[in-house]
């Protein structure tokens, strides 16, 4: 048997965190960075201080969908978050390149501690945090989970990715290292047709709920996938989205 090593930072001595919430899936484009951005706008909405921590190092899609081009500064062995324009306060690898669209050449071990560095050298002032974890179940995700107290995780899957085994790992592994899972989102269920309005299931219905049974979690969430939505992502205007399908989320995290 595996044993889930501890290795628990603190986080920076000025910052002030409230919950943590990890965002994950089983593998990438699925909408985990979608979801998460929804999650800390509604947070917001709500009234709450929030920050998203993007893990996600080798694809960082989370300052181009809130639309912020600008570096994060540094401080005596500190850094500060950029601020949206909603006042999300957002950490990410894009922030410290010289050029957002450079690659990420580095190995897992480095990728780990950048993430590491995300949470025990940067000033939060956040009642909710959400970490934009790396797809999957590699090594970076393993040293989020060793080394950020997560207060719970929300998975984020595909209707195809519901049947095959990634979601197992996912749960698994949140299970061995002892983190709480708040429930499961299903993304990309339907299209709306715009004519009659009625959704289509693409990829077959009631996949989600045989899913969340099976691994005995709360189906949270199904959004659809909705050209308005990824119009606004692309445009780096996430914060006006609009659309309920995540509330079952907010409400799970508020009650938490
Ligand atoms: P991941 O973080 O899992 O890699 P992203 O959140 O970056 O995936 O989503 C991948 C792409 O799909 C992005 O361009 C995003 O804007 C788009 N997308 C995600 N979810 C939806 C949705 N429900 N409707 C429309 N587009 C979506």
């Amino acid at each position: 048997r595996q044993e889930p090593q501890s290795l628990l930072k603190q986080p920076h001595a000025q910052s002030r965190i409230g919950k943590v919430y990890g965002v994950v899936s089983g593998k990438g484009g699925v909408g985990k960075s979608m979801v998460t951005s929804q999650l800390a706008v509604t947070m917001r909405r709500k009234g709450f201080r929030v920050g998203i921590l993007d893990a996600d190092v080798t694809g960082p899609s989370i300052p181009k969908v809130f639309g912020v081009h600008e570096r994060a500064r540094g401080g005596d062995n500190c850094l500060y978050p950029v601020e949206s324009s909603t006042g999300i306060q957002l950490m990410s690898v894009n922030l410290l390149l010289e050029h957002e669209t450079d690659p990420v050449l580095w190995r897992g071990p480095v990728i780990g501690s950048v993430v590491t560095q995300f949470w025990t050298d940067v000033i939060w002032d956040v009642d909710y945090l959400f970490v934009d974890m790396p797809p999957g179940t590699g090594d970076v995700s393993l040293s989020v989970f060793q080394s950020i107290p997560l207060d719970g995780i929300v998975i984020v899957a595909s209707p195809q990715e519901l049947v095959s085994m990634v979601v197992e790992k996912a749960v698994r592994m949140a299970e061995m290292m002892e983190v709480p899972i708040v429930g499961l989102v299903e993304n990309m269920s339907y299209v709306t047709c715009p004519d009659c309005g009625k959704p289509i299931y693409l990829f077959g219905e009631g996949k989600s709920e045989l899913a969340a049974a099976r691994h005995n979690l709360s189906l949270l969430g199904r959004m659809p996938i909705d050209p308005a939505l990824a119009a606004l992502a692309d445009a780096g205007k996430i914060e006006e989205f609009s659309g309920n399908w995540l509330d079952g989320v907010t409400t799970a995290l508020e009650s938490n």
